[in-house]
């Protein structure tokens, strides 16, 4: 459903390990490895996904029916509209939530300080930094900057991106 993609600090695109498969991969408990915050939404998830899918599938089944028995189905699909997004939306928002980041960036950041490669969740904690400030994954060569954790500084970096 969602791919969560962002370039590494050497531009290469790199796909963020998802949520779900980072605690599936490292075994370490979920908290440690995301605040709830920078994961995914249930809610959220359900809306957007539950209205998509209403709106497709009210079009489609509409055209269809409506080309088998005349053009005059689209006022007997609404009642049905709650049940297509309950129906779709609940369990994306459930698999969403439970495999999903909030947004690709949060998703690197989260596992960058959780000390995990973002791409591989290979442990680059104690990985020293290049000449240029950037950190190799010795699993998978992706380039990322590991900011020591300081309080206040992380608003700052966030900003000036
Ligand atoms: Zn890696």
């Amino acid at each position: 459903m969602n791919r969560y993609e962002v370039k590494d600090e050497r531009g290469r695109a790199r796909l963020v390990c998802s949520f779900g498969a980072a605690v599936a991969e490292t075994g370490l408990p979920p908290e440690q490895i995301a605040r709830p915050e920078r994961r995914a939404s249930f809610w959220r998830s359900t809306l957007d996904a539950g209205v998509l899918f209403t709106i497709i599938m009210t079009l489609i089944l509409g055209t269809v029916i409506g080309a088998m028995h005349g053009w005059k189905v689209w006022g007997r699909l609404i009642p049905w509209t709650p049940v297509m997004f309950i129906g779709y939306g609940v369990p994306i928002g459930y698999i969403a939530a439970r495999y999903g980041w909030r947004s690709a960036e949060e998703g690197r950041d989260a596992l960058l300080e959780a000390g995990l490669c973002p791409h591989c969740v290979h442990g680059i904690a104690g990985v020293p930094p290049r000449s240029d400030g950037c950190t190799i994954c010795p699993e998978c060569a992706a380039a990322w900057r590991v900011e020591p954790p300081e309080p206040g500084a992380e608003q700052d970096q966030r900003e000036a991106r």
